[in-house]
């Protein structure tokens, strides 16, 4: 299952990657082919050069063609957001979870009561549990408890004032704690950038938490961490809740991120 889901983050940032290179590589060939069809019709037809131009043009062309394929190759990890009660969607991950932490670890859970509504792919909170409860686990050398928890949470603009990077309104918290090494100022400092690891050769990818960044800011929400060497850390993560009363514009706004539509 692990292997499976490092398989998972590669494919996600290869293709991501990929898909960012293709845009670009995409843009520059049509200058390319642009100005090269230009070229050859201004020169003279039994001009030599005629046959460089054709030469150049037909290899941007197929150029382009490569970059094409390989958007839609990025573009398939659509996402296909619900509207979601978060208890529900984490309770069927459980036995999941419990799975990947071992036996040696206790999983604590505890859903908040009456919690807001999300709307996001129930695939997102899967990947975004699995790679905070393998980062706890791997944290917890001996016996060790990990809790996950959900509650409702309101940012009124006083806290966001103190607090940069916080945006007012309602949201859902989604906390995963642990009772492991914690981390150091260091291991802050570089926690979401991809590919850092303190984890050896094989073991870890160091995409785990940039994906979960990514895939936190991607649904508009806010990522925290709290974590002391020899007690433990917690993330937190905070959702936007959804508003059924602003389901039209919602839709509208979501049909731009979600290609499947
Ligand atoms: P990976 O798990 O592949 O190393 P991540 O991006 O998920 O990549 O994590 C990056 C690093 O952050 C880890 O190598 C580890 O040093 C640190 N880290 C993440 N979560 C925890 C945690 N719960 N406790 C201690 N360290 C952590």
């Amino acid at each position: 299952l692990q292997d499976q889901l490092i398989q998972a983050q590669k494919m996600e940032s290869v293709g991501r990657l990929a898909g960012g290179v293709a845009h670009e590589f995409n843009n520059m060939l049509y200058v390319i082919i642009g100005n090269t069809e230009m070229a050859m019709e201004d020169i003279a037809p039994d001009d030599p050069l005629q046959d460089i131009l054709a030469v150049i043009f037909s290899a941007a062309r197929r150029s382009a063609a490569i970059t094409r394929q390989l958007l839609a190759f990025a573009r398939k990890q659509t996402i296909a957001p619900k509207v979601l009660d978060l208890n529900d969607t984490i309770e069927n991950m459980l036995k999941m979870l419990r799975q990947l932490i071992g036996e040696n670890i206790d999983l604590a859970w505890l859903p908040g009561a009456n919690i807001r509504q999300v709307r996001m792919d129930p695939s997102q909170i899967d990947q975004i549990l699995a790679n905070l409860c393998i980062n706890a686990r791997d944290a917890i050398t001996d016996i060790g408890k990990i809790t996950i928890e959900t509650g409702n949470m309101t940012f009124d603009s006083a806290y966001c004032e103190k607090h940069p990077g916080f945006a007012a309104g309602e949201f859902v918290l989604l906390a995963v704690s642990d009772n492991g090494s914690g981390m150091n100022k260091e291991t802050m400092a570089n926690l979401y950038e991809p590919f850092f690891t303190t984890k050896d050769v094989g073991k870890g990818t160091g995409l785990g938490l940039a994906t979960v960044y990514g895939i936190v800011k991607q649904n508009k929400g806010f990522i925290n961490v709290y974590s002391e060497p020899g007690q433990g850390t917690t993330f937190r993560i905070y959702l936007p809740q959804y508003l059924a009363e602003t389901k039209s514009t919602e839709k509208k706004n979501s049909d731009k991120i979600d290609l499947n539509g």
